[in-house]
């Protein structure tokens, strides 16, 4: 049976911090399955669509990785997609609590997907999305925390 992870985000944008657990990942698993996650209460700065293109555009030459968007619970998005494996990144003490607490919940609502945890390289362990955003608010350079293909500029300029 093959072996098929989603990695859940809101990935607003996709960071080379993203770009690295999933390649690691793929060293693990056959398939995996970048999974936004959509809560229509919550203001993006950049709309799904976009989301979903720049992580496409990051992985057209790899076919074991495919990009989606769910509503509603991962473990649901895991089974409809037959996952039994859910993947995450760890950056510090900060994300392992938070993470152990949405992966203890996970297992409890179901015990056929496993949650594995992938520790983020050294460089990129300082990287966040949301520190991303601030910077493009403020204009600064963002590009080194960014694949070439998550154009912001572009995304910017309409
Ligand atoms: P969420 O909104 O659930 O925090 P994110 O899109 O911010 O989603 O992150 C998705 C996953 O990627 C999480 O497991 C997060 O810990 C991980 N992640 C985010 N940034 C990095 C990074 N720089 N290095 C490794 N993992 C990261």
């Amino acid at each position: 049976m093959s072996k098929i992870a989603v990695f859940p985000g809101t990935f607003d944008p996709f960071t080379n911090g993203h770009k690295d657990i999933v390649e690691k990942g793929l060293n693990i698993f056959d398939h995996v399955i970048v999974a936004i996650g959509v809560n229509a209460l919550k203001k993006r700065m950049f709309s799904l669509e976009q989301r979903l293109q720049w992580i496409e555009d990051v992985f057209a030459n790899e076919d074991r990785v495919t990009v989606g968007s769910y509503e509603g619970l991962t473990i649901d998005f895991c089974i409809e997609h037959k996952a039994n494996f859910l993947l995450r990144g760890l950056r510090s003490i900060v994300d392992f609590e938070y993470e152990r607490q949405i992966a203890l919940v996970n297992s409890d609502m179901n015990r056929d997907v496993q949650s594995v945890f992938i520790m983020s390289e050294q460089k990129y362990s300082i990287v966040s999305s949301s520190i991303v955003r601030d910077i493009i608010l403020h204009k600064g350079d963002y590009s080194r925390f960014l694949p070439n293909e998550v154009k912001v500029d572009e995304a910017l300029r309409g």
